[in-house]
């Protein structure tokens, strides 16, 4: 979902990033008791260094949350967690997003409309009698539109981390499962549960019954979504095949969000705190080939010397929408806030964010 940015005006323009980033500093010194800067794994270093907290979309939104006191959380990410944050914000909590372009356009596949049609053409054709015929789960990488959708119908919200316990929960409701918006995901963990590749069925956006036929969906377990992530997509059979040529020690870690071909080879896989950490614990002259967003895996590279890290692609892989986010936007909001204006503020309608919130209670209750 693309937002006006508002324009900051040329002056911001001008300024040498060193100024900038100085400037940040101050501004952030003085505001300190009444701001809170949250920085998922993906931003650059130049934004990561004004960190209070780190981590992934979720962990975020909740340690958010969970330090009452300050009024303002700047929540250096994309549009779908700020609106998470938001929903898990305490009342006088406002989330700020320093550029309104940083979406995710994998969030962005899976629409209300589209999905709403998609039920109506599985209801003409009988696959569901009521709407509540299928469970419906969505990775929490997803509009709060679509995390309402899913808690309306008794359907739970799955991180990178817990798709696997969140789709066996769903699958043990003995109906079909609905999984949005991310194919892969959805794929990578039906596979970990041994759910064969016949009951496994693809959605694709704009086809009649998302191109099945009646048949192949009465067969089918789990229905995924044909949604993906650009940037997890560029990683590659090949590029694991290369590696392992060149360096035959070398572990191959990667994110779920990747394509199953990639991770069936990989020696590991799992989500951004889990790369972390597998890094983290391996002993020095360890040697890894990483496939997820190039700004992680850089900082991985800075923090453990004693280890050689490379990225799994030749190629840079990189978030451009949530690199939306430069340091002058940062600058921008902290300045205004400063002057006692408030932009950027994402939030979420009380009705959806109650449904939405329900979705992501439900994960909790699972995991
Ligand atoms: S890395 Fe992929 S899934 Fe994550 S925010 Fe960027 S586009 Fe979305």
């Amino acid at each position: 979902m693309l937002l006006q940015q508002q324009d900051l005006g040329a002056a911001y323009y001008s300024l040498q990033r060193e100024e900038i980033l100085e400037r940040i500093a101050r501004r952030k010194n003085e505001l300190r008791d009444n701001i809170l800067i949250l920085c998922h794994h993906y931003q650059s270093q130049d934004m990561f260094q004004f960190a209070d907290l780190t981590g992934d979309s979720l962990k975020l939104a909740r340690d958010a949350a969970a330090i009452s006191d300050r009024e303002f959380l700047i929540f250096c990410g994309v549009h779908f967690m700020a609106e998470s944050a938001d929903i898990l914000a305490r009342e006088h909590q406002k989330v700020l997003l320093p550029h309104l372009h940083a979406g995710c356009p994998m969030a962005d596949m899976a629409t209300v409309g589209a999905v709403e049609q998609a039920y109506k053409e599985l209801l003409s054709v009988g696959i569901m009698e009521e709407e509540t015929d299928m469970v419906p789960v969505t990775y929490v990488n997803s509009s709060a539109a679509i995390k309402a959708f899913v808690g309306e119908r008794g359907g739970s919200v799955c991180t990178s981390s817990n798709g696997e316990k969140v789709l066996a929960w769903a699958l043990n409701k003995g109906k079909k499962v609905f999984f949005f918006p991310d194919e892969h995901l959805g794929r990578n963990c039906a596979s970990a549960l041994g759910v064969s590749e016949q009951e496994v069925l693809l959605w694709r956006r704009g086809e009649r019954l998302g191109g099945n036929s009646v048949e192949q969906l009465q067969q089918a377990k789990i229905v995924l979504w044909d949604g993906y992530c650009e940037v997890h997509m560029r990683f590659l059979p090949d590029h694991v095949r290369q590696w392992r040529l060149r360096e035959p020690e070398i572990q191959v870690i990667i994110h779920p969000e990747c394509s199953h071909d990639v991770v069936s080879m990989a020696d590991q896989y799992g989500s951004t705190e889990a790369i972390i950490a597998a890094v983290a614990k391996s002993p020095a002259g360890s040697k890894w080939a990483i496939g997820t967003e190039i700004n992680l895996v850089q900082r991985l590279k800075r923090q453990h010397p004693d280890k050689e890290i490379h990225l799994l692609a030749p190629t840079s892989c990189q978030c451009t929408t949530m690199d939306c986010n430069q340091p002058v936007n940062l600058l921008w909001l902290l300045d205004n806030l400063a002057a006692g204006k408030v932009k950027n503020q994402i939030t979420v309608e009380p009705a959806i964010a109650s449904l939405a919130a329900k979705s992501l209670e439900q994960m909790l209750a699972i995991c």
